[in-house]
């Protein structure tokens, strides 16, 4: 069984596109430069939010963190969007999820320019990837397909059972694994809240990709001998013997299941730190393709 060492894989690729950054810096050529809108005080935003500005440091991008009140209204929130459009210093930019409630998440989001739309959440971008174009891919989904590729885990003619549907992560890891190319190739199956018979489905698959959001969901009875594990769950559950009071559940049980895998991602560790280091990838990107 080989751990899929998503920790390792991104410190890697942040190794990767520091080297790109300072030969960058070497040609007396701007960097790339990312920003973060935050709307409110949610503490796990701040905790998202925060770390993703301290990626961009320890690579060498510059970054800036655009504090908003939680009573601003829609429009002044689509003012900032547009000056974020106009400004020609920026690459791209991320407005952290979730919205308070007052404010129409989907209009912001169709509000941001596809072109420094670095999540990948624009409808623009999600065409394009799922037409194979170049595409800013939402950081999940790129991410596991990273760890795929690194690890040169076998996809093609594989049956992939993806449990979940999101916009985020279930339907595009979903549409990128069945497409021609590196980690992809894959015949995918798209398990919901309403699949019947879920265990039949994971019995057969040779690569399973959890993405629902129930801590220890997936066990080694749903699971056949050499599957591959891609956790993409995240879920604090109160734990009173850890100095915080929670511990971080993947969706997977990990110890039994990972006995019967033959790669599985394990969390913490596994997809969560890919999906910083995609983040940077694409504002990287953002910067090269938008000067070209
Ligand atoms: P959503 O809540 O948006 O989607 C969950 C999906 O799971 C839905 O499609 C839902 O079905 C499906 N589902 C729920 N219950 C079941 C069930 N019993 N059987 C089968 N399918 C079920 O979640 P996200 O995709 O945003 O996130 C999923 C998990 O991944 C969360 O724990 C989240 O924290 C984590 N996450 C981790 C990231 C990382 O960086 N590692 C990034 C993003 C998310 P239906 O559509 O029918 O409701």
């Amino acid at each position: 069984m080989t751990i899929l060492d998503g920790k390792k894989t991104s410190q890697e690729i942040k190794e990767e596109i520091k080297v790109t950054v300072t030969s960058m810096k070497e040609r007396g050529e701007r960097v790339p430069h990312l920003a973060a809108v935050l709307v409110g005080n949610d503490g796990a935003s701040l905790t998202y939010v925060g770390s993703k500005v301290r990626s961009c440091e320890q690579i060498g991008f510059e970054s800036t963190l655009i504090r908003l009140e939680e009573e601003i209204s829609e429009e002044e929130l689509l003012l900032q969007i547009d000056q974020l459009n106009k400004d020609k210093t920026l690459d791209g930019y991320i407005v952290q999820l979730p919205l308070p409630k007052h404010i129409n998440e989907e209009r912001i989001l169709l509000a941001i320019d596809p072109k420094k739309d670095v999540d990948g959440f624009h409808p623009a971008n999600f065409g394009r990837m799922a037409l194979d174009l170049d595409a800013f891919i939402p950081a999940t989904p790129f991410g596991i397909i990273q760890l795929l590729e690194r690890y040169e885990v076998p996809t093609s003619g594989k049956h992939c059972v993806v449990v979940g549907r999101s916009h985020i992560v279930g339907r595009p890891i979903s549409i990128l694994m069945s497409q021609k190319g590196p980690a992809g190739d894959a015949t995918v199956t798209v398990a919901h809240s309403r699949t019947k018979n879920l265990s039949e489905l994971t019995k057969q698959a040779d690569i399973i990709v959890m993405a629902l959001g129930i801590p220890e969901y997936l066990t080694a009875d749903m699971v056949k001998e050499g599957a591959t594990i891609i956790d993409v769950g995240i879920t604090r559950v109160a734990d009173e013997s850890h100095p915080k009071g929670y511990v971080i559940k993947g969706d997977v049980a990990f110890d039994e299941v990972a006995a019967k895998s033959s790669f599985i991602t394990p969390v913490p560790g596994g997809v969560g730190p890919m999906t910083i280091a995609m983040l940077l990838k694409n504002t990287l990107l953002a910067r090269q393709w938008n000067q070209a």
